[in-house]
């Protein structure tokens, strides 16, 4: 079993007290890995605080980080297959998922390595006797905290674009999961960011995350979590007016139009909600279906649900487990809170009998009140409901506190976008949910959080503009 370590300014360091990581397919420890302590992470922010202040970062032609960005994509690609076997191993997801994550990751290195030194400022004309400029500065000492489900791409969806922009990173990641991450670092430790650039510690997230949050040194925040930690730490934000990105949960729907082709939802329904075994901020947790076409669709999902093969990420089946046995614990909860007000099972609801954390694909009708059409489950659960008309689709999808993603199905493009047009979210997907990629920007509003991540428009999270005006 590999012990594993945390990343502080260009040093791999143990601590005294170590976090299990559990294989969700077997429930067995998989490796252990450093706890921070409290001293590590003023360590780590030390060194990314001396990275800026002697501008190791900033202070070099942007073309040399944008070489050091692309060596690094190129680093990623070279261990991708060995970090998606543990990446599989700790979390549970599919090997080719796993080995997915470190593709995107590498992506986003050459995408925002592309930007790096094309972040140009405008000139501002004032008249005969100025001249005017803005310029785009780093922010600083970017804090970036990340969370199980995806912690490979989700890492290096914030950690790209801030090295790029001239920025120090320390990241915490989660304590669940946290492997993949490791040999992510390791990568690129291999190519030439300075010192004190790149810094990953796990930890708890009440002890080093809120830490880290509430340091003197951060400049930034960048939250990938729940609403409630995410409030938390604004609050703390809040002390120092520190500039913060939130990509928190959502309770995505899909509306189904009368035209719909009946293919296309269903291949959609069954990456929307049970890949990752649903444990996708975006995934989509609603289905709403006209009611001229509720009851062939409604069969159709019930059956693709049931014939999914469950089983572990390494067998690459269907439906892998979810990430821990507390996760399994809060989706089964939800299920028999859904039945208590009355909500009807059409399939799964059940933990199957297997060694690991699994949960059967669980298909619910339900109504729009109830607590599991309005509460992010983060499991593979979807639920269902008719609706009378577009208006009423509207009014049932924007109706939660969330507002991650949407998407319509349909084939009349006008009737389609018109519907697009009045959802609530960062995100509209028609006909294929997950449509986008890394260029297109990625964010919510409401519970959902603020700011975005991905695309071009991401970047300029991570700078700030100064203005220079010079009387001649
Ligand atoms: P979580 O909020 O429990 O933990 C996220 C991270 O925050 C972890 O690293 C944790 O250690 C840390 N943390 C916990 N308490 C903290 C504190 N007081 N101060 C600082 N850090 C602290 O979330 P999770 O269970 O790991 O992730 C699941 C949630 O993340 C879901 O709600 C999901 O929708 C959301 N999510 C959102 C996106 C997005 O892009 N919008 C992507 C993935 C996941």
């Amino acid at each position: 079993m590999t012990h594993y370590l945390n990343f502080i300014n260009g040093q791999w360091c143990d601590s005294h007290t170590h976090i299990s990581v559990i294989n969700p397919a077997t429930a067995q420890e998989y490796s252990t890995i450093a706890s921070a302590s409290v001293d590590d992470a003023n360590n780590a922010m030390l060194a990314a605080r001396q990275c800026i202040s002697r501008g190791l970062l900033s202070d070099v032609r942007p073309a040399v980080r944008t070489t050091w960005m692309l060596d690094a994509a190129k680093a990623i690609k070279e261990i991708a297959d060995e970090g998606a076997l543990a990446l599989c191993r700790e979390n549970g997801k599919t090997l080719a998922d796993a080995k997915d994550e470190f593709l995107e990751a590498a992506r986003y290195f050459e995408y925002y390595g592309g930007m790096a030194d094309k972040l140009e400022g405008t000139s501002i004309p004032l008249g005969k006797n100025y001249i005017d400029f803005t310029q785009y500065i780093p922010m600083g000492v970017s804090v970036q905290i990340v969370p199980w489900n995806f912690p490979v791409s989700i890492c290096a969806r914030s950690l790209a674009p801030a090295l790029a922009a001239g920025n120090a990173v320390v990241i915490k990641s989660p304590e669940i999961s946290p492997v993949g991450m490791v040999y992510l670092v390791r990568a690129l430790e291999s190519v030439g960011f300075p010192r004190g650039a790149i810094n990953l510690l796990c930890g708890k997230g009440s002890v080093v995350g809120s830490h880290l949050v509430e340091h003197n040194d951060v400049n930034q925040i960048v939250f990938t979590g729940s609403v409630p930690t995410g409030q938390r730490i604004l609050k703390g934000a809040a002390e120092r007016a520190t500039p913060s990105v939130m990509e928190l949960g959502g309770k995505s729907a899909a509306i189904v139009l009368k035209d719909a082709a009946t293919e296309k939802v269903i291949s959609s329904v069954q990456t929307g909600i049970f890949f990752n075994a649903g444990q996708v901020c975006s995934a989509m947790s609603r289905l709403l279906i006209d009611k001229a076409r509720y009851e062939e669709i409604k069969s159709a999902v019930v059956t693709m649900a049931e014939n999914l093969v469950i089983g572990s990420g390494e067998e690459q089946a269907d439906l892998t487990p979810v990430v821990s046995q507390a996760q399994q614990i809060s989706v089964l909860a939800m299920i028999e809170q859904a039945k208590k007000e009355g909500a009807t099972i059409l399939c799964g609801g059940y933990a199957p009998d297997l060694a690991g954390y699994y949960v059967a694909p669980t298909v619910i009708e339900a109504t729009p009140d109830m607590s599991i059409s309005q509460q992010e489950v983060f499991g593979p659960v979807l639920v269902i409901m008719p609706f009378e008309d577009e208006q009423q689709a509207v009014k049932i999808a924007n109706g939660t506190e969330f507002g991650l993603v949407a998407g319509v199905f349909g084939e009349a493009l006008n009737q389609t976008l018109q519907v697009a047009q009045q959802l609530r979210g960062g995100q509209v997907f028609i006909n294929e949910w997950f449509a986008g990629g890394i260029e297109t920007p990625f964010g919510g509003v409401g519970l959902s959080g603020f700011g975005r991540e991905k695309g071009q428009e991401a970047i300029y999270s991570y700078m700030q503009t100064r203005n220079i005006a010079i009387r001649l």
